[in-house]
């Protein structure tokens, strides 16, 4: 085996765990959305009884107003009416007194109808405060599980991190150069197993020359196909003939081969 290739099979081991963490990472963003929609939905319909209901009470409250300054009104011309001289002027005044007393029956029923709503919107808002008093316990659990979990995502990613960072330099700089390149164009999986002439990244056999130096190792080959780094697996016995696909190194290289 080529100690480069070892090595870069070694980074390419991690820069994979990195890249799970971080999907790892990403994914709890998006749970977390997920738990937090209950709580946001229960406080828009929380939200939306109370502006009703601030609505109800200011009509009530403008209501209750315009039948007093009617009230006054109404006493004014029940004033007037003592004093007036003839049946023209009585009759004027008193279809005033019949005006405004029509306009107060309308707001006192208004009024009533308000109180109505509002006896039943003030059980339905406290009903809704439960609600969302419920989720906010619910997620607040959830989302302490996930904050561990993420926690610990991040530690395992900083120590991946920092291997790859420690690994990157000791190897020789035209082996990573190759490596990166390859990588560029199969991210996470540019060194391949190769077992018997199989590169299983590709899936096509290479020639016997250019197997027998992947495996005698003294310098880095690419499969004659795809370009990937060739990492010899020796077969299991009986296998060779009929190789299965596999997820490519993850841990699945057994030492030395
Ligand atoms: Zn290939």
């Amino acid at each position: 085996m080529h100690p480069s290739l070892e090595q870069l099979h070694r980074l390419q081991g991690l820069e994979r765990q990195a890249a799970a963490l971080r999907a790892d990472i990403d994914a709890v963003d998006k749970r977390r959305r997920e738990i937090e929609a209950p709580v946001l939905d229960a406080r828009a319909a929380l939200d939306a009884l109370n502006a009703t209901i601030e609505d109800r009470q200011a009509q009530r409250r403008a209501g209750d107003r315009d039948v007093a300054s009617a009230q006054q009104r109404l006493t004014k011309f029940k004033q007037q009416l003592m004093a007036v001289t003839n049946a023209r002027e009585y009759e004027a005044v008193q279809h005033e007194i019949a005006t405004v007393e029509g306009e107060m029956k309308v707001r006192e029923d208004q009024t009533i109808s308000l109180l109505f709503e509002l006896d039943e919107l003030t059980p339905q808002a406290e009903a809704a405060g439960r609600t969302l008093a419920d989720r906010q316990d619910a997620a607040g659990v959830a989302l302490a599980g996930e904050a561990d979990e993420t926690q610990r995502h991040r530690l395992e990613l900083a120590a991946v991190e920092g291997s790859i960072a420690v690994l990157r330099p000791t190897i020789e700089a035209g082996a990573l150069a190759i490596y990166d390149r390859a990588a560029k164009r199969y991210p996470l999986h540019a060194v391949a197993d190769l077992i018997g002439e199989l590169c299983v990244g590709c899936n096509v056999k290479n020639r016997h020359m250019i197997t027998s130096e992947v495996r005698r190792g003294e310098k880095l080959i690419q499969c004659e196909n795809c370009t990937r780094l060739l990492y010899a697996i020796k077969a299991a016995p009986g296998q060779a003939a009929t190789p299965v696909r596999r997820s490519v190194g993850e841990g699945g290289a057994p030492p030395g081969t």
